[in-house]
């Protein structure tokens, strides 16, 4: 692991708790590295827990499926109910350089495959109906033709 890679994740968590997120992939800050980064520790008073991960790699999924509202730091103020496997195995490489597997459960899940999707491109409106996601897709453009002209 090399010390740009490990300041770059530090970056991103910094980034992500100010947000406030829950998860932040290196593309959504124009960084085309397989990093991202995530914390799904919500509750006032409990001990945050900040995970790195490079090549993080879904190895197993469940059957069983959940549904959350989503958001994403790249689409400011949209939120929609995605259905994803319930639990997921990831592999990955910590900041450390050591390999780790873990089994994500819940939100921790949900996050994590959001976060992957973003590696290759995709974002959670890629989950919606057509309908819905030329809706927000429409009003994003609008949003960032604003944001050009500001
Ligand atoms: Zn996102």
């Amino acid at each position: 692991m090399t010390e740009d890679l490990r300041s770059l994740a530090d970056d991103m968590l910094a980034t992500m708790y100010d947000a406030p997120g829950i998860g932040l992939a290196a593309p959504q800050i124009g960084v085309m590295n397989r990093l991202i980064v995530m914390d799904c520790v919500k509750e006032e008073g409990e001990t945050p827990r900040p995970l790195v991960m490079f090549n993080p790699e879904i190895v197993a999924s469940s059957d069983e499926l959940n549904t959350y509202e989503e958001g994403c730091l790249s689409i400011p103020e949209h939120f929609a109910d995605v259905t994803r496997p319930a639990d997921v195995d990831v592999r990955w490489v910590d900041a450390d350089g050591n390999e780790r597997t873990e089994t994500f459960t819940k939100l921790w899940a949900t996050c994590v495959q959001h976060e992957i999707d973003h590696l290759d491109g995709k974002l959670f409106i890629d989950y919606l109906k057509p309908m819905r996601r030329q809706m927000i897709t429409r009003k994003m453009t609008k949003l960032k033709r604003e944001l050009a002209r500001e």
